[in-house]
């Protein structure tokens, strides 16, 4: 019988996985996938310079920086025109079905109006 255990996320009682005792996370979504984040950040402690190694060797840090930053203006930017559009689209539908309401209420209010075009009132 294993032995039950206290998620360190959630404090949580839980049974570790026969295969892995030394588990100390529950099987939640959320404790694994904090559990993931941490286990990243401990690697990036434990190897700082992994992601550093390329701006430190060509000196264009400055440069990546610079070209991050447009590129998420340029993704901020996409995202913009979809949500645009997406609401000119909406507006398109709107005002499409609010004419077509007004002209079937001005049929209604004037049967006549079409045979009347060319005539006197
Ligand atoms: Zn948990």
């Amino acid at each position: 019988m294993p032995e039950e255990k206290k998620c360190i996320i959630c404090n949580k009682s839980f049974l570790p996985n026969k295969y892995r005792p030394n588990q100390d996370v529950c099987s939640s979504v959320e404790c694994q996938y904090r559990r993931q984040l941490q286990n990243m950040s401990q690697w990036r402690k434990r190897n700082p310079n992994y992601f550093k190694y390329k701006e430190v060797h060509d000196d264009s840090w400055k440069e990546t920086c610079k070209q991050r930053s447009l590129e998420w203006r340029k993704r901020h930017k996409e995202y913009l025109k979809l949500y645009r559009e997406a609401h000119k689209s909406r507006h398109r539908e709107y005002m499409r079905d609010y004419m077509k309401e007004y002209r079937r209420r001005k049929q209604e209010s004037f049967p006549g109006e079409r045979n009347n075009a060319q005539g006197t009132i």
